[in-house]
This record gives structure tokens, C-alpha cells and sequence, in this order.
């Protein structure tokens, strides 16, 4: 199995087959070889960089009905709140004094957020930060709208392809929702100029070794400048809420691989990855990962944004706990850096 991870480190890529052996028989002796090797990887381009990105989740209203996700339209239970321009400037004021330089607009999809209104708050961020970058992760859009937030100064967007495989796509989300869709968003984000990011949940429901290794061969052929990847973690008010949570054994596994065969990308240690261990951001990094996201939103809503149970928000997963993440990054020999944190291709 080492020979495998040699051949990826070498080549980049390996066969589906030799993927879905690495995921199926992966064990601790692997997966410390893996990491030793993405974490070389990631330190010969990033040295001991570690990017942070102050994540704001500015609504949770959304039209989908994903059947993981806490604030799926039929959660009756969830308790919705939208921000306003002038909170989600209030979040943007704050972290850029904590010395964030990039700030990500997340939500759900939320038709009070139309087109003209989404480009009204992207340009008075740019306008007031020039010198951040802004992320959008709002879904899945059409290009004329992709489009607009592009013109109107937005830089990255995130937009997880959640599974590579359409019959597993299809048993995450209603009829409704197509992979073949959102796989065109994607590459429309890309044709516009985005530095864009897709993904994907380890341990969703069904999903296999298969399903696995066609996410990273998708995202191989896509090379997106952004990957994020965490453990599917169950939300009590879904469908899936009986469901098994991802494993962090896996997780880590993955983030290894993906840095292997894509050295340069821009890969967050997730919130789900922390939340489900108590040393898991940490380990992402360890594991190759190289930034970070921590949690803007406004105190009053935070509790709100539950995609799944228990989601932290607070600690060092909050921005206001920035020292700690500083000492906590510090000690794996890592540092916090203060600065946009482009993509920037070297290999
Ligand atoms: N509405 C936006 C943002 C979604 S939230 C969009 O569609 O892109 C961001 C990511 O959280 C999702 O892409 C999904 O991969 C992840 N997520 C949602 N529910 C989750 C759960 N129960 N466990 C783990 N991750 C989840």
C-alpha cells in the first residue's frame, strides 16, 4: 500500500482501482506514511503558512432540501434569521481588525437575497475592504448571476459537488436536485474567473470506497483552487438524523491524498472536522491541510446556522478566539498569517 502513496506522490493521481484499495484497507501505519508526505507537500509550498478565512453566515433561510442539512427547508424547527447589510459590515469591521483579509459569505439559499441585493452588499464590502477578498458560498447559481457577483467584486466561491456520483447525489437530495447541475456551476464559476472550491462530506449516507474515490478523481480533473472536505455529522430535525457521523480517520485520510494530488490547493481544516474531536482541526492540518475558517457571524445568531448537531462555534472556532488558534496552530509549528492567502500556483 506505501508503494501506492509513492506512485501518488510521484505521479498525482493513481487509478480508480488503486484508490479504492487505499481507502478500503487504509490503517494507522498508512495513514501517518500519507500524512508525513502531505505535510511535506504542503510545507514546500506554504512553509508553515496557515490561512485563515473569517466565515460569516449571513442567512439561513434556503429553498433546498438537502436531506443532510440542518437548515433544510422542511426543518420547521429551525429558528431563521437573515442578517442585515449593516451586521454583516459590523462582522466584516471586526474580523478585519482581528486581521482577517477574507471573508466568506455563507448561506443558504435565500430568495430575500436576490441578485441586485447580493451585489449591492459585495460591492460596500469591496468597496470598504479592497484590499480583502471576498468568498461567496451561497449555492448553486446561474451563470448570469455567477456572472454579476463576479463584476461586482467578488473573488472565490465555494460550492461543495457534495458527491461525485450521481446515483449517491441522488439519495442525498430531493428529485428536484441534479449533480449534473451543480457539476455545470462549477465549471461555470471557473470559465468567469472564480478561484473556485468543491468538495465533498465523508461518510455521508451510502456512500463507498467507489463513491470515494470518484470524488477525488473529480476533483483531480476539475483542479479547483479551494477543496473542502469534512465528516458528515447528523442533524437531529433531518432525514438523516439516525445516521452514522463520518468518521475522522477517513477524513484525515482524505485531505492527505488531496494534497498529494493537487500539492498547491487551498485546503481548510473544517468546523466538522473540530466538531467531531476535540483535537480534529488540528489534526487536518497535521494531515495536510492549510486553513482555517473560523466563525464571524454575530454571537446572537451563531447558535442558528446548525447545518448539523452540536456545530461548534465557539472557542477556537470562534474569530474572537484567534489568540488561541494562533497558540494552538503555534504548536504544531505552524503560523497564522495575516494576509488575502490567494492561490497561488508554485508546482
Ligand atoms: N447553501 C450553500 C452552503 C451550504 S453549507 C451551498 O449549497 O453550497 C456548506 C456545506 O456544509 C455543504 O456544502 C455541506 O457539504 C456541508 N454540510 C451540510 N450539512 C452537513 C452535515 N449534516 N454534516 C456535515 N456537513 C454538512
Amino acid at each position: 500500500m506505501k508503494a501506492l502513496i509513492d506512485q501518488l506522490e510521484t505521479n498525482r493521481i493513481l487509478t480508480k482501482e488503486d484508490l479504492v484499495q487505499l481507502i478500503m484497507q487504509r490503517n494507522p501505519e498508512l495513514d501517518q506514511y500519507l500524512f508525513d508526505k502531505a505535510v511535506a507537500a504542503r510545507r514546500r509550498i506554504y512553509g508553515n503558512d496557515i490561512y485563515i478565512r473569517g466565515l460569516i453566515e449571513f442567512t439561513n433561510y434556503c429553498k433546498n432540501d438537502c436531506f443532510y442539512c440542518g437548515i433544510r427547508k422542511s426543518n420547521k424547527n429551525a429558528a431563521r434569521y437573515r442578517l442585515t447589510f449593516e451586521e454583516v459590515l459590523g462582522c466584516c469591521a471586526t474580523g478585519y481588525d482581528w486581521g482577517f483579509r477574507t471573508f466568506v459569505l455563507q448561506g443558504g439559499e435565500d430568495r430575500y437575497y436576490s441578485d441586485e441585493r447580493l451585489c449591492d452588499l459585495i460591492n460596500a464590502i469591496k468597496n470598504k475592504y479592497p484590499d480583502c477578498a471576498l468568498t461567496l458560498s451561497i449555492g448553486e447559481k446561474s451563470y448570469a448571476s455567477c456572472q454579476a457577483y463576479f463584476n461586482a467584486g467578488a473573488d472565490r466561491y465555494l460550492l461543495r459537488h457534495e458527491t461525485a456520483d450521481e446515483r449517491h447525489y441522488e439519495k442525498l437530495h430531493p428529485a428536484s436536485m441534479v449533480l449534473s447541475t451543480r457539476r455545470q456551476c462549477l465549471y461555470d464559476l471557473k470559465r468567469i474567473g472564480f478561484q473556485v472550491g468543491c468538495g465533498f462530506m465523508v461518510g455521508s449516507p451510502y456512500q463507498t470506497a467507489e463513491h470515494l474515490a470518484a470524488d477525488l478523481l473529480f476533483i483531480k480533473e476539475f483542479a479547483p483552487e479551494m477543496v473542502g472536505i469534512g465528516p458528515f455529522i447528523p442533524h437531529h430535525d433531518t432525514p438523516f438524523a439516525q445516521e452514522p457521523a463520518g468518521k475522522l480517520e477517513m477524513t484525515l485520510f482524505m485531505l492527505g491524498l488531496v494534497r498529494l494530488m493537487l500539492p498547491d490547493v487551498l485546503l481548510p481544516s473544517t468546523t466538522a472536522l473540530g466538531t467531531i474531536d476535540p483535537q480534529g482541526r488540528e489534526l487536518g492540518i497535521l494531515a495536510g491541510a492549510n486553513v482555517v475558517m473560523p466563525n464571524l457571524s454575530p454571537l446572537v445568531v451563531r447558535n442558528k446556522y446548525l447545518l448539523y448537531d452540536n456545530k461548534l462555534c465557539t472557542g477556537d472556532e470562534a474569530a474572537e478566539g484567534l489568540e488561541n488558534l494562533k497558540k494552538s496552530m503555534e504548536k504544531i509549528g505552524c503560523r497564522i498569517i495575516v494576509h488575502r492567502g490567494d492561490y497561488k500556483p508554485k508546482s
